[in-house]
């Protein structure tokens, strides 16, 4: 059997799956992270290794490593840089560094563009254009157009988080006033509704807004318009078919996805051109625990297999 390897690798946990030729997860392991670039290293080469321990898996059968990294990537090099929740300082060659432990291709990938690659295949949406939209701490896009990720001239193609929609909203992050994501992320959630009863602010929220609490339902229709407004940017950006909605906010489950489906209707209710556009119907979500990004970043290593032309064991191609 020929395998892949696919590792999310995030400031608290470590996802990896093994991928066989049809694209199936005949394997899966999660471990704890550990920061900086030794620490990255190390658990990205204990997770292979976790693979090839588990039944029916074995450790030669791995032809190629995806790598998925919150943080800018250079995927031709697999240098990171950004990567501030996982102790990076600076441009990390993390493909390199891996390549050499591992003995295999590895690809390096930011996280979100691997879970938009993941996505179209676990929602079974090959070939058609999407846009994953991650609601973590932060806002971020990734899209697949034409079968193939959109990274843009300089990676940034999808931070969509950083578009500022309020003139006299908070200062965000990236310096900048009322950006999207000061409205639409976990993070603004958290600042917007305290977690009780052991749950997470999400589940808070929406639970509370279920039960009929006026504050909890004006506060998730705040949070859901914003989100609404994160599809809908995106749609009328790029004209994707399908937003799926991913990231830790979607542990909600399905109230969350409705709740957006509701914002979109509408927003779009007094513009026929909006409505024309079928925006709720076109909004789709990941089931919690898919490891969307892990898959994806499975699929990224593969791409090194079937390019053509000899492949160094980082990836790069060989200057014959
Ligand atoms: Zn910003």
């Amino acid at each position: 059997m020929t395998l892949l390897a696919g590792i999310d690798i995030g400031g608290s946990k470590v996802l990896a799956v093994a991928l066989d030729e049809a694209g199936t997860v005949v394997a899966q392991t999660r471990l704890a992270s550990s920061g900086g670039p030794a620490g990255v290293v190390a658990t990205a080469i204990e997770a292979v290794r976790a693979l090839g321990a588990r039944p029916g898996v074995e450790l030669s059968e791995f032809r190629a490593v995806g790598v998925g990294v919150p943080g800018l990537v250079e995927p031709r090099s697999g240098a990171v840089s950004h990567a501030v929740n996982l102790g990076l300082v600076g441009t990390v060659d993390l493909g390199a560094m891996l390549g050499r432990h591992l003995g295999l291709p590895v690809v390096v990938e930011n996280d979100v563009n691997a879970a938009a690659l993941g996505a179209a295949r676990v929602l079974d949406l090959d070939g058609r254009d999407l846009a994953y939209l991650s609601i973590g701490t932060g806002l971020a896009a990734g899209l697949v157009i034409g079968g193939r990720l959109r990274r843009g001239a300089r990676g940034a193609a999808g931070e969509i988080g950083h578009i500022p929609v309020d003139p006299d909203g908070p200062v965000c992050a990236c310096g900048q006033r009322g950006c999207l994501e000061t409205l639409a992320s976990g993070s603004a959630l958290s600042s917007a509704w305290a977690a009780r009863d052991g749950l997470s602010p999400a589940e808070s929220l929406f639970a509370a807004a279920t039960a009929g609490d006026p504050a909890a339902v004006a506060a998730r229709d705040r949070f859901t318009d914003s989100l609404a407004a994160a599809v809908r940017l995106l749609v009328l950006t790029c004209d994707v078919e399908t937003v799926v909605l991913g990231g830790g906010v979607t542990d909600v489950g399905s109230a969350l996805l409705e709740s957006v489906r509701d914002a979109l209707a509408r927003q779009s209710a007094d513009s026929p051109f909006l409505a024309s556009l079928e925006l709720p119907q076109r909004v789709a979500m990941v089931a919690p625990g898919s490891a969307v990004a892990a898959v994806g970043a499975a699929l990224a290593g593969r791409e090194v297999l079937t390019a053509p032309g000899p492949r160094s064991p980082i990836g790069e191609p060989v200057v014959p």
